[in-house]
């Protein structure tokens, strides 16, 4: 068994761990069982003096996982034939290797979210990059020149393991200084798990062989893909990488399409961080746009979701076409609540065909289609009620497969076990050969019980049982106490704690009609549950387009269902400049202000969000400078613009009254003080990179927001950054990128002298006896005060703190260049100068 052992483990990549089925066990051995001991917390035993851990085969999925989760790979070899014959050495084969980026097993993949494996390439032509759900077969390929233009998406893809070529994640860190491109590359690799392959597997003309067999197609043509693009020697090594691990050619595979970047709005990583797009700052979910807009309710439906968001299509026909499909489900309430009843009895197809076709099967996975086809009649004859074209052609790719539908039911039992070696999926009644099986076994354990009772009788042992084990098989199990009364014929297997344990040759001859009545209704049920699958698998395509379409259709219901719920309005797009916004609202702000189990605002202010009009158009209104005290709502509308933006681009209705949005090719946003401490880079420079990334990739087309900027360094430092970035922005005679700016530099406000575009705002307080009141306006116009001592107020500093910046603030903002202070008592007194300097450079603005 150990020769096995070691010949599966010899042809192993490095840093895999090896589980050996024995019987009802994975066992690991030696460093394996150490490593796996220590992730897993399971106790080190010892067999012939080398270490060795086992976790239960029914339990594997779960330990799997977490092996997954530490960022290992796991190969596992299972028994290639039965292991009820006592006492023979069975065949064991290498299954697969599992590892975070191609495992298709439920127990370790979340439902909601896109599991891709992702391979890179770089070089003078720029970045190439493939990228695969091999759970759900979805495949792509992009290139760009310029790096920045592909990572953006990559982020928002999130991979869960990256290929490279050997050694070119070393060059791309130690690239010299300038070539930022690659410092980023390298970045994006650095928090995940990155698998090395030789080179030769990123070749493109045998990658294109590689890919071309794995699809099953003679030419690339079909999909628009010349075979020199540059991201089929990714995309090659991808279908490398999966065919070895799941030692099989992935079946999954249904096509290969190009991802344009110049088709999609981009979105950076700092943007996708900043505005919390899948991840609220904090980490979690909760709080994210994903969440707010996700009333999903199919996992297919989610995983749709968080598709649109991380490429928004610029394809105004589509995004015009998802809106209506909203409106027209959201003007019609009970088929909205019929449609979407039906969908939380839908299963995740997609993954499910995934599966069955990678030979990861199960008679549950059978269960879920049949589950979804039932669905579909009446989710049919919902549809037909809204007889707008756009639902007629969904309606149309949704396949009712009726024949599959009525064979499903007929074969497969109401209760599915978890694994095809317990048996009892088939119903009684579908198969008469099966049913004669059955009946031996079911035959055989009568004769059992018979049995029992009559050697009861025999011998006088009234506690005399039959029992069974895996490793031993049928026994007479005797207590202590009755071992005098054991008649001759017994013949002694094992002695136990109670007892002893018999076998009889009429047992024994038994034993031997019960395993091989048992392994023949097995093996029929086995075969006739492959030609099931081969039956779904027949019709998978049509299968794909239905799970596809009702995705599409869970993720449109939901928005009319959130739509009604929050009173959304729909968006009007075009290809104008203009971003006008009428009553807009935080998305997520919004929400949770409702949310009854939120905690209450500690400051003053309104209970539920106060709604604003944003008014910008490339050409006129250029650039929003909104200034106002902390704590008063400038980051929240700033925000709340870019998001409404993002909401009406990927097709959802808006928190608006009315809003109208010429397409913005990408977002980008420079918002709050998010630290990169950890990777060495102070907060003022991630600060600086992300505004240099802002100027150096805008276009006329972009939507630009930025809060505070200028913030981590000196006052005049800050400032006169923050006022060359607004004249840059500004550049241009005739026009520029929408751009919000909020600030607390009240010194801006007087660019709006010089710069015809830019227009001022602010958001209003209300004062009241020397107190602040928050009223989140947004009006027209520049602040005139800071606040800045009557918000510390509101914060708790203590007033005889508060007391004393009074004191100086009136004292610094008099004309008085040379302030005596005095500080309060029982300290000596001291002498604080205010150079005339810092006066005389206040007005150089
Ligand atoms: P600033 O950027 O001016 O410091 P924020 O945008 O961070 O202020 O807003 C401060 C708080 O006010 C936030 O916690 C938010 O919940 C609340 N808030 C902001 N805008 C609104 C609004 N329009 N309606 C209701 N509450 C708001």
């Amino acid at each position: 068994m150990m020769e096995q052992y070691f010949e599966v483990k010899e042809n192993l990549p490095r840093d895999t761990l090896l589980l050996f089925r024995l019987g009802d066990f994975y066992e690991m051995f030696y460093e394996d069982a150490v490593m796996a001991s220590k992730l897993l917390g399971l106790t080190l035993t010892k067999r012939h003096d080398y270490p060795m851990a086992g976790i239960p085969y029914h339990a594997a999925n779960n330990y799997v996982g977490k092996l997954l989760a530490a960022g290992k790979k796991v190969a596992i070899c299972d028994q290639a034939e039965s292991g009820k014959i006592v006492g023979k050495l069975v065949r064991r084969q290498l299954t697969r290797i599992l590892t975070p980026g191609t495992t298709l097993d439920a127990a370790q993949l979340d439902a909601a979210r896109n599991h891709y494996l992702c391979a890179l390439a770089h070089d003078r032509r720029g970045l190439h990059a493939a990228w695969l759900d091999l759970t759900t077969g979805e495949f792509k390929v992009a290139t760009d020149p310029r790096p920045e233009n592909l990572l953006p998406v990559l982020t928002a893809l999130d991979p869960a393991e990256l290929i490279t070529a050997e050694g070119a994640l070393d060059a791309w860190k130690n690239a010299p200084h300038e070539q930022t491109a690659l410092h980023a590359l390298a970045n994006f690799c650095a928090t995940r798990l990155v698998s090395e392959l030789p080179a030769y597997q990123f070749e493109t003309a045998s990658a294109v062989r590689t890919v071309m067999t794995a699809l099953g197609v003679l030419n690339l043509e079909g999909f628009g893909l010349s075979v020199s693009h540059p991201g089929l020697g990714p995309a090659g090594a991808l279908v490398y990488y999966a065919t070895e691990n799941l030692c099989a050619k992935p079946e999954t595979l249904r096509g290969l399409q190009e991802y344009r970047s110049a088709a999609t709005l981009l979105l950076d990583p700092a943007t996708l961080r900043n505005l919390e797009i899948f991840a609220s700052i904090r980490g979690t979910r909760d709080g994210s746009l994903l969440t707010a807009l996700n009333r999903t309710a199919t996992a297919a439906g989610a995983r749709l979701l968080e598709r649109w968001l991380a490429a928004p299509t610029l394809d105004l026909p589509a995004i015009r076409r998802r809106q209506l499909i909203v409106g027209e489900l959201l003007a019609a309430p009970s088929v909205l609540s019929d449609l979407r009843d039906r969908l939380g009895a839908v299963r995740d197809i997609p993954r499910i065909l995934g599966r069955l076709q990678n030979r990861l099967r199960n008679p549950r996975e059978l269960g879920g289609i049949r589950d979804t086809l039932a669905q579909l009649p009446a989710v049919h004859e919902t549809l037909a009620a809204l007889p707008v074209s756009e639902i007629s052609s969904l309606k149309t790719q949704i396949h009712e497969l009726p024949s599959l539908r009525d064979h499903l039911p007929r074969a497969l039992g109401d209760e599915l076990p978890a694994d095809l070696q317990d048996g009892n999926y088939i119903r009684t009644g579908y198969d008469p050969e099966l049913d004669r099986l059955r009946s031996l076994t079911t035959d055989n354990k009568t004769w059992l019980s018979d049995l029992e009772r009559a050697e009861q009788e025999r011998t006088g042992i009234r506690s005399l049982k039959i029992r069974f084990t895996n490793n031993f098989g049928y026994y007479i199990e005797v207590t202590k106490a009755n071992l005098h009364l054991v008649p001759a014929d017994y013949i002694r297997r094992q002695t136990t704690v109670g007892g002893e344990r018999y076998v009889t040759e009429a047992l024994k001859q038994k034993e031997k009609e019960i395993f091989h009545a048992e392994e023949n209704a097995l093996a029929r049920e086995l075969a006739l549950f492959t030609d099931l699958v081969t039956a779904v698998l027949d019709e998978s395509l049509a299968l794909a387009q239905t799970a596809d379409t009702l995705a599409e259709l869970d993720v449109l219901a939901g928005w009319a269902r959130l739509a009604r719920d929050w009173d959304y309005s729909r968006p009007e797009l075009d290809d104008t400049d203009i971003l006008e916004i009428t009553e807009g609202r935080h998305p997520v702000v919004e929400q949770m202000l409702k949310d009854p189990s939120a905690p209450a605002a500690a400051v003053t202010g309104p209970q539920s969000f106060v709604p604003n009009d944003t008014a910008l158009s490339a050409s006129e209104a250029q650039i929003a400078l909104i200034t106002g005290p902390n704590m008063a709502g400038k980051s929240t509308y700033i925000r709340q613009v870019a998001l409404i933006t993002l909401m009406a681009q990927i097709g959802c209705w808006v928190p608006a009254k009315s809003c109208r949005i010429g397409l913005v090719d990408r977002i980008f946003s420079r918002v709050g003080a998010s630290d990169d401490l950890a990777r060495g880079n102070s907060t003022f420079m991630v600060e600086m990179n992300e505004t240099a990334n802002i100027l150096n990739n805008a276009t006329d087309r972009s939507l630009i927001i930025l809060d505070e900027i200028g913030r981590g360094t000196s006052t005049y430092d800050g400032l006169s950054i923050a006022w060359a970035v607004v004249e840059h922005l500004h550049r241009d005679e005739t026009c520029g990128p929408r751009t919000l700016f909020a600030t607390h530099y009240q010194e801006l406000t007087q660019l709006e002298k010089h710069l015809p575009r830019l227009r001022n705002y602010s958001v209003a307080v209300k004062e009241w006896n020397d107190d602040i009141v928050f009223v989140r306006r947004v009006v027209p116009g520049a602040a005139d005060r800071s606040y800045g001592i009557q918000v510390a107020r509101l914060a708790g500093l203590p007033l005889t703190v508060i007391d004393r910046a009074k004191t100086i603030l009136t004292k610094l903002e008099s004309d008085d260049t040379t302030v005596e202070l005095t500080t309060p008592k029982a300290r000596p007194r001291k002498k604080i100068t205010v150079k005339p300097d810092d006066a005389a450079q206040m007005n150089f603005l």
